[in-house]
C-alpha cells in the first residue's frame, strides 16, 4: 500500500524536480538564441522592402512588446478581467469610448458585425450566422466600389451585403432590416459618399457605421480620427503599422457595441467569434504596442524613411533607361516609398523578372507586390522602406544597383 512516507521517499529519490517537470527556470536555460531555428528548418529570412504584408509576417514587434508578452506568459489571470482592463487602457490612450483586442482586423470586422446583428441577446448570439426567422437584422449596406476581399469577414455573420452607389440609393436601401453600414477607408477616393457624409448618414438613419482602417496608421492621429468623424466602430490591424502581435488587432468605438462584440467573441464557446481567440500575451503585447506607437518620435521616423528612399532612388543612376521617383500612397501605407520605371520596349527584364532576381539573391529582398502588364508601355517596381531594419537600406541599394544594371 502506498503511504505518505513512501511517496515522500520516492520524491526525494528524484534527483532534480526541474528535470522531470520543466518550469520557467529550466526553460530559460534552453536559450533560444543558441538555436538558429530558421536555418534548422531551411526557411530563408528576407529583407522586407515591401509593406506590412501578412504573407511576409507583416511587421516586427519592439522589444517592449515582446517583454510584455513574456511577462504575461509566466502567470495565470482571469482572461476577462485582463481584457476589461486592457480595453479600458487602450480606450483611454486613444481617446475612444470602448476598445477590445481582436485576433486581427479581419476578426474585428466579424465581431463588430456580430455586435450590430445580435447585440447582447444570448439567443441571437448563439444563432449567428443563421439569421432566418430570428428577428435579427440581415443587411449590411456598402458602396459598390468598397467591396473587397475582407468583406468575407462581415459575411461570416450570415448578413447580405447591399451595394449602393449614391446617397439617394443608400437612403432607399436602408430600413428596419439594416444592421450596419460598412466603409473601406482606403477606397474613400473611389466612392461617391465620403467618410464624413457616410458617418452622418448612419446617424441620421440610426444605423451603426463601421470603418475598416486596418492599414491606415501612421499618421498617429488616424487612431482617433474616425470615431471623431462619427463612425460607431473602427478597426486597425495590430500587426501592421502599430507593430503589435501579427495575430492581433483593435476594435474601437461605441461602448455598448464593444461590450456586445466581447459577448460574441472567445472565450464564450457558442459564438461566431470563438475561433478568433486572443490570449493574454497578445492582449498585453497589443496594449504596449499602442503605448509605444503613441510615444514614438514620428518626425524622426519619417526623416529616416525619407533618407532611405533617397538612398535607394540614387541607385537608378546605374542605368540610363531607369527612372526613380519618390511617392507617398494617399491612404493605406501612407509612408515614403520609391518606384523605378523603364520602357518595356527593348528591356532585357520586365517587372516580374526584377522581382525574381531580388527575391532569389542573397539576402533575399521582397518588394511591393504590384506588377505592370507585359503589354504596358512602361514597367514599374516599387519599394517600401518602413519595415526595413537598421543597415538594410544600404544592403538593398547594393542589390538594386546589380539588378537594375541588368535591365
Ligand atoms: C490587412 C487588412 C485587413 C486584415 O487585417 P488583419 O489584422 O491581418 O486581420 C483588413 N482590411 C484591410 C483594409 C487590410 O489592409
Amino acid at each position: 500500500m502506498p503511504n505518505r512516507r513512501a511517496f515522500l521517499q520516492t520524491l526525494s529519490a528524484v534527483p532534480l524536480a526541474g528535470a522531470v517537470v520543466p518550469d520557467i527556470a529550466s526553460a530559460a536555460a534552453i536559450a533560444p538564441e543558441s538555436r538558429d531555428f530558421f536555418k534548422e528548418l531551411g526557411v530563408r529570412p528576407l529583407i522586407n522592402a515591401a509593406e506590412t504584408y501578412t504573407l511576409l509576417t507583416a511587421s516586427l514587434m519592439l522589444p517592449e512588446v515582446m517583454a510584455a508578452m513574456n511577462y504575461a506568459s509566466k502567470m495565470f489571470v482571469p482572461l476577462n478581467d485582463l481584457h476589461d482592463a486592457v480595453g479600458k487602457r487602450i480606450a483611454q490612450l486613444v481617446g475612444v469610448e470602448g476598445a477590445m483586442v481582436s485576433s486581427g482586423a479581419a476578426a474585428a470586422l466579424t465581431l463588430g458585425t456580430a455586435a450590430c446583428v445580435a447585440g447582447k441577446n444570448p439567443e441571437w448570439i448563439r444563432r449567428i450566422p443563421d439569421l432566418a426567422g430570428t428577428g435579427m437584422k440581415t443587411d449590411v449596406i456598402i458602396q459598390k466600389s468598397h467591396r473587397y476581399g475582407y468583406d468575407h469577414a462581415v459575411r461570416n455573420c450570415g448578413v447580405r451585403l447591399v451595394e449602393v452607389e449614391t446617397r439617394e440609393a443608400l437612403e432607399r436601401a436602408a430600413g428596419p432590416q439594416t444592421a450596419m453600414m460598412l466603409f473601406l477607408n482606403e477606397n474613400e477616393p473611389v466612392g461617391a459618399i465620403k467618410a464624413e457624409e457616410f458617418a452622418a448618414l448612419g446617424k441620421k438613419l440610426n444605423i451603426p457605421t463601421f470603418i475598416d482602417a486596418a492599414a491606415d496608421v501612421p499618421p498617429t492621429e488616424n487612431l482617433s480620427r474616425f470615431t471623431k468623424l462619427g463612425f460607431d466602430l473602427v478597426t486597425f490591424s495590430g500587426g501592421k503599422g502599430l507593430r503589435g502581435p501579427q495575430s492581433a488587432g483593435l476594435l474601437l468605438g461605441r461602448k455598448d457595441l464593444i461590450e456586445a462584440a466581447r459577448l460574441n467573441a472567445s472565450p464564450n464557446s457558442d459564438t461566431i467569434g470563438r475561433g478568433l481567440k486572443v490570449n493574454k500575451e497578445e492582449m498585453l503585447g497589443m496594449m504596449v504596442a499602442v503605448e509605444m506607437f503613441l510615444k514614438r518620435d514620428a518626425d524622426a521616423e519619417w526623416r529616416e524613411w525619407e533618407r532611405r528612399t533617397t538612398l535607394l532612388a540614387a541607385t537608378a543612376a546605374v542605368n540610363a533607361k531607369v527612372r526613380a521617383e519618390l511617392y507617398v500612397p494617399p491612404v493605406a501605407n501612407h509612408v515614403p516609398h520609391v518606384r523605378f520605371s523603364w520602357a518595356t520596349a527593348g528591356a532585357k527584364l520586365l517587372g516580374p523578372g526584377v522581382r525574381q532576381q531580388l527575391r532569389a539573391g542573397d539576402p533575399s529582398v521582397e518588394i511591393v507586390l504590384v506588377d505592370s502588364a507585359p503589354t504596358a508601355e512602361r514597367q514599374e517596381i516599387a519599394l517600401g522602406v518602413w519595415m526595413m531594419q537598421a543597415g538594410e537600406a544600404e544592403i538593398v541599394a547594393t542589390r538594386l544597383r546589380q539588378v537594375l544594371g541588368n535591365i
